[in-house]
């Protein structure tokens, strides 16, 4: 399996990739976590990355495309992977397209989670990241800050660029500069859109049924 999970921020493609990589066996590739392990840790890419970040801006298409390359090389992308947040541009999708030609590998799909802009704004703003498991979770109209995580009892925090003004900014760069990818991957025949409303478990059934389609006509 190789495929894209494609959809604004707060769509639920961090947490739906996690279920499909657990489904299929196969690694969860998120740019956006990646970014971040980076700008964590100091490293060179994470000091270039940061001022994007924060101010809720694409970090450079040469940047991540070096980053992804090196990433679906690694043993663990062999048999197949799915990628969170990436391709983000026309230029970084064509630059996957020219990787995956040298590979002979060839994408089994593309899956889009539609979500409309209130819902994400809403969603995006009752955000938790926990420090202890990693997870995070939806806890809207908290005003006294957000307790402790549901899962583990961790410290909760938000990240930096849940913040209201940053996410308007995400959601025009994602609308400018990512939705056009909705077409090029449907002139592909590869486009499938599915609902991301509903619980985790229902949109996380959409997808898996999708996938498996998808796997299924691949095969064929
Ligand atoms: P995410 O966790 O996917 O929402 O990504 C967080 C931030 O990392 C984005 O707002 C961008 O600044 C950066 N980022 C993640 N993936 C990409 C990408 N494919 N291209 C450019 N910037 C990215």
């Amino acid at each position: 399996m190789l495929a894209v999970l494609l959809g604004p921020p707060g769509a639920g493609k961090g947490t739906q990739a996690g279920r499909v990589s657990d489904s299929f066996g196969i690694p969860q590739i998120s740019t956006g976590d990646i970014l971040r392990e980076n700008v964590r840790t100091g490293t060179r890419l994470g000091e270039r990355a940061r001022a994007f970040m924060e101010k809720g801006e694409l970090v450079p298409d040469g940047l991540i495309v070096d980053l992804i390359a090196e990433r679906i090389e690694q043993p663990d992308a062999e048999g197949g992977f799915l990628l969170d947040g990436f391709p983000r541009t026309i230029p970084q999708a064509v630059a996957l397209d020219d990787l995956l030609r040298q590979k002979r590998r060839t994408l089994d799909g593309v899956v889009l989670i539609d979500v409309g802009d209130e819902e994400i704004v809403q969603r995006i703003g009752g955000r938790y990241l926990c420090r202890g498991c990693g997870r995070d979770t939806n806890m809207p109209g908290l005003e006294s800050g957000p307790g402790t995580c549901p899962h583990c009892g961790g410290e909760l925090y938000q990240r930096d660029d849940d913040r209201p003004e940053t996410v308007l900014r995400r959601l025009k760069v994602y609308r400018e500069l990512t939705a056009p990818l909705v077409e090029y991957y449907e002139g592909k025949g590869l486009l499938q859109v599915v609902d991301g409303t509903g619980s985790v478990d229902e949109v996380g059934g959409r997808i898996l049924h999708v996938l498996h389609q998808m796997q299924v006509e691949h095969v064929k």
